[in-house]
Parts: C-alpha cells; structure tokens; sequence
C-alpha cells in the first residue's frame, strides 16, 4: 500500500471511508525491545493496542487515524510501556500537524467550521486556539504608539475602548 501518511514511525495497512470521514488503519514499526525505566530488565511484547487520534484532511474529508501500538511489560516489576509517537500530540488525541494547521487557521475561521472539516470537537479547537492566544499574549510585544488613536467598537452587544497606533495602522489594545 501506498504511504499516503507520510508519518514516520508507522505504515498505513488500510483505510476505508465511514461516517463522512476516512479512517486510516497504520501499525507502528516494531523496533527492538525496551529495557524497562523502572529496572532496566529487557521487557516482552504483550500484545498490541489501537488508539485513535485526528489527522489532516484528505479528499475534503476528516480523517482519523487507528494506530496500532505494542505494548511492552516487564516481568520484573510489572510496568508496561508504548512506544512514543514523536508526531502525536496525545493531548488533543491529533497529530502535531493537525494542530499546527488548526493553530494557523482558528484565528481567521469559525471553530465550527474547523471541527466539521477536521471531525475533532468545537472544544477541542476551542482549547488549540486559547493555548494558541495564551502564547501570543506572552511572546507579542506591541509597539508603543508615538500617534495614538481611540475609539470605541460595538461587539457582541457592549462598547469596547478601540487604541490604535496611528502611524502604522494597527490596533495597540482594547479594553472592556
Ligand atoms: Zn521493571
């Protein structure tokens, strides 16, 4: 079959559409065998186990990825273990590209509309786009305006204070 991930670590095995989405089966490349972190004992294979995490669209559609893992345990002391996906971001249960792509487009459309093209939750886009925001407010450093401009702006139903740097057109804070 085809690579149509390009995903390193895994090989797509199947894929079928379902529900207005495609879903990807990929298993992931067996490597050698972990020594356990706990005790440092070689550990065994004990079985595999599907997780499903979003992906970036394909044809238009939502895609969902059912990957594959192994699971190790160690005889010692008991500890299982999976191997890491370095392109998963395992707490938006998606790959890192798709949130990438959703960091690049959440400001400019609606999450609705991301989460009917991307089939993840409006919450889930909802918490990309506020992480996204958070980091924003703490790296951007605005300029301080030399002409300064205010003005008030309807949304949502109240007044807001509107300040604007007049010398390069950009809108420097706003205010409740
Ligand atoms: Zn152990």
């Amino acid at each position: 079959m085809i690579d149509l991930l390009n995903l390193p670590g895994v090989k797509p095995v199947d894929y079928f559409s379902q529900n207005h989405g495609i879903t990807v089966v990929a298993e992931a490349l067996d490597g050698d065998l972990p020594l356990c972190a706990d005790c440092g004992k070689p550990m065994y294979r004990h079985g595999k186990r599907p997780n499903l995490f979003a992906d970036i669209p394909m044809q238009m559609q939502p895609v969902r990825l059912e990957i594959f893992r192994p699971r190790y345990r160690c005889d010692g002391c008991g500890k299982m273990a999976t191997p890491e996906l370095m392109f998963l971001d395992e707490k938006h249960r998606a790959t890192k590209r798709l949130v990438d792509a959703i960091r690049e487009r959440c400001l400019g459309m609606s999450f609705h509309a991301l989460a009917e093209q991307t089939g993840l939750a409006v919450n889930t886009i909802k918490n990309i786009a506020h992480d996204l925001i958070e980091e924003l407010e703490r790296t951007v450093h605005y300029e301080t305006p030399i002409i300064m401009g205010i003005d008030e702006v309807n949304i949502a139903g109240k007044y807001r204070c509107v300040i604007t740097n007049l010398a390069t057109n950009n809108i420097y804070q706003m205010l409740p």
